[in-house]
């Protein structure tokens, strides 16, 4: 990068490794250089990756800092574009990807989301800093366009992105079959990241039944049930008992953030099937499994269980497209998990609050931009 300072401003940071460090800090305020764009900030989301990195569960602050401003599902403005961008103009709607590359192999072609060695860099999680501030300066390559009629849910293409990831893995990974049509799907854990994949899934045609743990009727259950899903609360009902009543489950995502719901999808998966794990367990620490039914299982079912984490800049475009095609399918309902605003960068104390039935918070950087979107 080639950016000059031009001032400083106001952002959210962390000191990486220490539990509830969050404070406020300054950052130069940057210009763009070649290739790059200022973009400001108008809506930033909250996940459970930032409420680990606060918890000082892990995150890495860039080379010779000691604050990581926090913050990877952005929505802004292009505010200004440096020399030699031909591709974006002010004004424009935007968002950006998180993952920046490093040398391995996979990174050098063009797909830093699968990257080998794992030492990349990730907007507001590893070595550089995320969104939470006023205005950032981005290269290009990680801009990502954004419709202003997805204004009140641009800042959803992130996570978004993620389940697109998972799913074009899946269609990837089934390519080894002569025909794959999946037509029956469960969704374990009904957070952003499940009920995304919901939205998904029911999307593209499938018979989507989300489990969570907490029995319905509540506003996760009522999302479900208006995409023509059917929620089956874990408290209720086990996930061998959903099965049962179901036809061969074709793919499943797994987004609980719990260990077990893993190895239990791994035992009802249906022959052929796709389990994608996409979230980072962090209990139980151990656990007893049926690991020969499960082994029996995946074996002669053929069956794959795949990890995914983070995505490409195909899964972000792909994501601007869907978000519009939820629109259109269900008017108004992809807003609905939007449930809580945080005003402006200094009510960043309320970020850990967690209020009974809160699926997605937003910061609104720009407080003026949620009532304009
Ligand atoms: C982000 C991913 C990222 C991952 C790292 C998630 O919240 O959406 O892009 O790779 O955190 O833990």
């Amino acid at each position: 990068m080639t950016t000059t300072a031009i001032g400083v401003q106001p952002a959210i940071a962390i000191h990486p490794g220490q539990a509830n460090s969050l404070h406020l800090t300054e950052i130069p305020r940057d210009e763009p250089g070649p290739g790059e764009v200022l973009v400001r900030v108008r809506q930033v989301g909250i996940c459970g990756t930032d409420r680990e990195l606060i918890h000082g569960s892990f995150g890495a602050a860039p080379a010779g800092a000691t604050s990581l401003v926090l913050g990877h599902e952005m929505l802004g403005n292009v505010e200004a574009v440096g020399p030699e961008v031909l591709d974006f103009t002010p004004g424009q709607l935007v968002t950006a990807t998180v993952r920046r590359p490093d040398g391995c192999p996979a990174c050098v072609a063009g797909q830093p989301d699968m990257c080998q060695w794992l030492d990349y860099a990730e907007r507001g999680i590893v070595g550089l800093h995320g969104f939470m501030s006023e205005s950032v300066v981005e290269d290009v390559r990680w801009v990502v366009s954004v419709p202003h009629e997805l204004a009140h849910i641009g800042v959803l293409v992130e996570p978004l992105s993620v389940v697109e990831k998972a799913l074009r893995q899946a269609n990837l990974i089934q390519r080894r079959l002569a025909s794959w049509q999946p037509r029956t799907a469960l969704v374990l854990g009904a957070g952003p990241i499940g009920l995304l994949g919901t939205l998904l899934l029911r999307s593209r045609g499938m018979e989507v039944v989300t489990m969570a743990r907490r029995p319905g009727p509540h506003l996760t259950s009522e999302i479900v049930e208006a995409a023509g899903g059917r929620y089956a609360a874990m408290q209720e009902t086990s996930i061998r008992e959903v099965a049962a009543g179901l036809p061969s489950i074709d793919l499943i995502f797994e987004a609980t953030g719990s260990a077990e719901p893993g190895f239990s999808a791994m035992e009802i998966l249906g022959n052929n099937g796709v389990l994608v794990l996409l979230s980072g367990a962090s209990s139980p620490a151990e656990l007893t499994v049926p690991a020969v039914a499960i082994n029996g299982s995946l074996l002669r079912g053929n069956k794959v269980v795949a990890g995914s984490v983070n995505s490409g800049r195909e899964d972000f475009e792909v994501g601007v497209e869907d978000l519009s095609r939820f629109e259109t399918l269900w008017p108004g309902l992809t807003s609905r998990l939007i449930t809580r605003h945080l005003d402006g960068l200094a009510d960043y104390v309320r970020i850990l609050d967690r209020p009974e039935g809160d699926i997605k918070t937003v910061i609104d950087v720009d407080e003026g931009f949620r009532v304009a979107g």
